[in-house]
């Protein structure tokens, strides 16, 4: 990964992306990694809390990077975002896998040169909902942390979040109850775990905003749950899959 690229593509985009420094790759489980980015420049993106950045694995400005696009970008919501250190944390799920921003995370070191594609995304929480509700696994607890950080302190959460095992409990901010399940060597595809923990959710009667990210067909069977077990209007559930067997590099 070149810091200072003389591709003149690289030039027209720059007020794109931004060149940065690793000064932390720690695990906070066994399974989920922070891994926190330092900027060359101040930051200047607007940001809301939930958006995403791409980290560049490989250029996608470069000849390799045009002929395979989908070997380049990564995409990991901003946990925390410090202005004043020109900081952005991130949480990075350690899946039992291979894909190219799974190595990324597992052999980034402090001092690695990483350049990162501004926030981007449409999943964040509103004030205006009467009560939010989260749903997911690990990647999906890694974005809803940020969102669930910029509700009110006095805002209603609920939620169900899944994990491998209680050691792979990502901490959450705040004091809320949310529930936990775990897959204890399950498939996180299409989890029967989190729908259970789900139907189990005890919920006020009317519909406030529900949070739906992580594995695609998971997140699409919870949406149904929601819309045809609870009768949610589907404006209600905001739904973002992460990831999907066979589909690379989901933003
Ligand atoms: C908006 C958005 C925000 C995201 N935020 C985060 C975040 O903050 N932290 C985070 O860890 N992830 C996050 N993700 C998910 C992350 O981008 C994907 O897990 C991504 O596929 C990882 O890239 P990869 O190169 O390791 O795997 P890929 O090359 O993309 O995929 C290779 C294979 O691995 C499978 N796979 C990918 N991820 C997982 C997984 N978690 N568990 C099991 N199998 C998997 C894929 O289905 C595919 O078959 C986010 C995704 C989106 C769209």
């Amino acid at each position: 990964m070149s810091r200072r690229t003389r591709n003149p593509l690289a030039a027209a985009f720059a007020k794109h992306f931004a060149h940065s420094t690793v000064t932390h790759s720690e695990p906070v489980t066994p399974t989920m990694q922070r891994i926190r980015l330092v900027a060359e420049q101040p930051i200047t993106f607007p940001y809301t809390p939930g958006q995403h950045i791409r980290v560049q694995i490989n250029d996608p400005l470069s000849i390799s990077g045009i002929l395979r696009p989908g070997e380049t970008l990564r995409t990991y919501t901003i946990w925390d975002l410090h202005l004043d250190e020109r900081a952005i944390e991130l949480r990075v799920h350690l899946y039992p896998g291979d894909g190219i921003g799974l190595a990324w995370a597992q052999q980034v070191r402090p001092g690695d040169p990483v350049t990162y594609w501004w926030p981007k995304g449409d999943f964040y929480t509103t004030n205006e909902a009467a009560y939010h509700v989260f749903l997911g696994e690990e990647t999906a607890s890694a974005a809803f942390g940020p969102m669930i950080r910029a509700l009110d302190p006095s805002a209603p959460v609920y939620g169900v979040l899944e994990s491998e095992s209680p050691e792979h409990d990502l901490p959450m901010p705040g004091r809320h109850e949310l529930a936990r399940v775990y897959r204890h060597g399950a498939s996180a595809v299409a989890s029967q775990a989190l729908l259970d923990g789900v139907a189990d959710l005890a919920l006020p009667e009317q519909p406030g905003m529900a949070y739906v990210a992580g594995e695609a067909r998971t997140c699409q069977l919870i949406r149904n749950f929601l819309v045809q077990e609870r009768n949610w209007p589907r404006t209600a559930i905001k739904v973002k899959p992460f990831w999907a067997v066979g589909k690379p590099g989901l933003h």
